[in-house]
C-alpha cells in the first residue's frame, strides 16, 4: 500500500512517512493509490469480530510497515473497555425497526473524535519513538479538536501539546476538560482574543519555515489520514450489528463539518462494504448540503459562517472533501488541481453533469440541513418517543435521516457527541441538565492549568521555545 496526493504531486509514500504529516507538498490531500477491496467472504469472516479484532483486520490492510504484532498491540492498547466505558466500544441503540443510533461518544472527550485521536496518539508515540524523533504539536481549539488531542497525546513519549483557546470563551465543560490536564507534555495557552485570533496564532507560526523546523512544529488536523482509517473500522462495526445477513444495504447518516467522518464511511463502501446510501447532515452552515443537492461547491468566508447551537460543524469549507471529489472525478490529479485552484482562487467550482449524477447514483450521496428551530424539536421528538437523549448535532442527523428514510432500509445515524458536553441547548430543549458521565460530574472542581497570552504570534514563538529542548 502506498500513498500518493489528490492533487498528483507527491510520489508514493509508506505509512509511517504520511502519518505525522498535514498536507500533501504540492497542497493535495494524502490518500491510498487504491482501495483494498473485500469480498463476500472476506465480509463474512468480519462479521463477528470483536472491536479491536475487526481493527486490526482493516487496519493493517493500510499499515504494511509497522509489523503486525506492534499494530495489534497499540490497537488493543487503545480500544479499551476503561477508555471508551464498554466492550463493543461503539454500541449500538435500536430506536425503532430500521432505525438506529451507533455510539461513537464514549471516550474521554465525550465526542467521536476520540475514537481516531486515541489511536492516533498511541500511532505517534510508536513512529517517534522508533526514528528517535519529537514533535511539538501546536493548534487553536474552540472546544472539541482541541481537547480530544491533548486526552490522546498526554503522556506520550516524543510529543508536546501547545493548545490554543479563546479566553473565557469556551463553556465551563470544556475548559475543566482540557484545563484540569496536569500532564507535562501539555500546555494550554488562553488568548485574549477570540478563536480566529488563535488560528492566526497558529498559521503565523507555521509560516516561519525555519522556526517550524528547528522545532519541530507539527498538527493534527482533521485531513490526517491516519484519523480516516481509524474511523473506517466503525462502519464495519456499524453495519455488522444491524445488518440481518452480509450483504443487506445498510444507510448511514452522518453529522457533518469538515467531511471527515462520513469521508470514512465513503471509504468502508469503496472497499465493498454494502453501505446504500450515506446522507451527509449539515446545519445551518449549508456548504455541503448545497454541494450533495446541486453539484456547486462554493466554501463561504467567515463572514458567512454562523455561530449555532450544532457548533463542532460551524464549517464553510469542508477539507476532506477534497477526497471524495478526487474519487467521484476519475482519480485525476491534474484535474483535481484545476477544481481545487477555483476553490482557493476564485469561487468554487460546479460539476459536470455526468459526475453529479454518479455523486448520487453510483456513490450513494444524499444530504439535508437543519436549523436552530428543527434541532430543538429533534431533541424533544427523539427524547418523547424513544426515551433516548441525543445532542445537537446528533439531532441534525436524526433530522437528515428522516429525510431520507425509505421503507425496509435500515439506517444508522452516528452520534458525534453527548448532551453533557451542550448544556444550554440540552436544557432550551428539553428543561432539565443532561447528566454527565460517571466519573465527570466533579470535573469542574478540579485544580487547573493554564498560561494567559496576548494575541501575538511572537510571544506563542518565545513561549514554545522556552519549552522545548
Ligand atoms: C467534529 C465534529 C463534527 C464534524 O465532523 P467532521 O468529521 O468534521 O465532518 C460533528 N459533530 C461533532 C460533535 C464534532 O465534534
Amino acid at each position: 500500500m502506498h500513498y500518493i496526493s489528490t492533487r498528483g504531486g507527491m510520489p508514493p509514500k509508506r505509512f509511517s512517512e504520511i502519518l505525522l504529516g498535514g498536507l500533501a507538498p504540492d497542497g493535495g490531500l494524502v490518500v491510498p493509490d487504491e482501495y483494498p477491496r473485500l469480498s463476500a467472504d472476506d465480509l463474512n469472516a468480519l462479521a463477528g469480530l470483536s472491536y479491536t479484532d475487526l481493527a486490526f483486520a482493516i487496519i493493517s490492510r493500510f499499515v504494511d510497515d509497522i509489523p503486525p504484532a506492534d499494530l495489534k498491540a497499540l490497537i488493543d492498547k487503545t480500544y479499551t473497555v476503561e477508555a471508551f466505558g464498554n466492550a463493543d466500544i461503539t454500541p449500538v441503540t435500536r430506536l425503532e425497526d430500521d432505525l438506529f443510533i451507533q455510539q461513537l461518544s464514549n471516550g474521554p472527550t465525550l465526542a467521536f473524535k476520540d475514537m481516531a485521536m486515541q489511536l492516533l496518539g498511541n500511532l505517534f508515540e510508536y513512529v517517534l519513538t522508533r526514528a528517535g524523533e519529537q514533535i511539538n504539536i501546536v493548534g487553536a481549539t474552540s472546544g472539541d479538536t482541541g481537547s480530544a488531542a491533548e486526552y490522546a497525546m498526554r503522556g506520550k513519549k516524543g510529543v508536546n501539546v501547545f493548545m490554543l483557546s479563546p479566553f473565557g470563551k469556551m463553556s465551563a465543560f470544556q475548559r475543566a476538560q482540557m484545563f484540569s490536564l496536569q500532564d507535562e507534555n501539555i500546555f494550554n495557552i488562553s488568548v485574549k482574543s477570540m478563536f480566529d485570533a488563535c488560528q492566526d496564532m497558529v498559521k503565523a507560526l507555521n509560516n516561519d519555515a525555519d522556526f517550524k523546523r528547528q522545532y519541530k512544529i507539527g498538527a493534527v488536523n482533521s485531513i490526517n489520514w491516519g484519523r480516516i482509517v481509524a474511523q473506517v473500522v466503525y462502519y464495519f462495526k456499524g453495519y455488522f450489528a444491524v445488518a440481518e445477513q452480509v450483504g443487506e444495504p445498510v444507510d448511514f447518516c452522518v453529522p457533518s463539518g469538515n467531511f471527515g467522518n462520513i469521508c470514512a464511511a465513503h471509504v468502508a463502501r469503496q472497499m465493498g462494504l454494502p453501505i446504500r446510501r450515506l446522507i451527509v447532515a449539515t446545519n445551518e452552515n449549508d456548504v455541503l448540503d448545497e454541494f450533495f443537492k446541486t453539484g456547486g461547491y462554493h466554501p463561504r468566508g467567515l463572514d458567512l459562517t454562523y455561530e449555532t447551537s450544532s457548533p463542532s460543524m460551524d464549517i464553510s469549507k469542508a477539507s476532506n472533501l477534497e477526497r471524495f471529489v478526487f474519487d467521484l472525478t476519475g482519480r485525476d490529479g491534474a484535474k483535481l488541481a484545476a477544481l481545487w485552484h477555483t476553490v482557493e482562487k476564485e469561487k468554487g467550482f460546479d460539476l459536470e453533469a455526468a459526475d453529479f449524477a454518479r455523486l448520487r447514483d453510483e456513490f450513494g450521496f444524499r444530504s439535508e440541513k437543519s436549523t436552530h428551530a428543527d434541532r430543538i424539536a429533534n431533541i424533544r421528538e427523539v427524547f418523547s418517543k424513544y426515551g433516548v437523549q441525543v445532542d445537537p448535532h446528533t439531532a441534525d442527523g436524526y433530522h437528515a435521516a428522516k429525510a431520507h428514510r425509505e421503507a425496509g432500509v435500515k439506517v444508522v445515524i452516528m452520534e458525534t457527541a453527548l448532551p453533557a458536553k451542550f448544556e444550554s441547548t440540552m436544557v432550551e430543549a428539553l428543561n432539565q441538565k443532561p447528566v454527565p458521565p460517571a466519573g465527570l460530574a466533579d470535573l469542574e472542581q478540579l485544580p487547573q492549568r493554564f498560561d494567559v497570552m496576548e494575541a501575538d504570534a511572537e510571544a506563542l514563538k518565545r513561549y514554545v521555545a522556552e519549552r522545548v529542548a
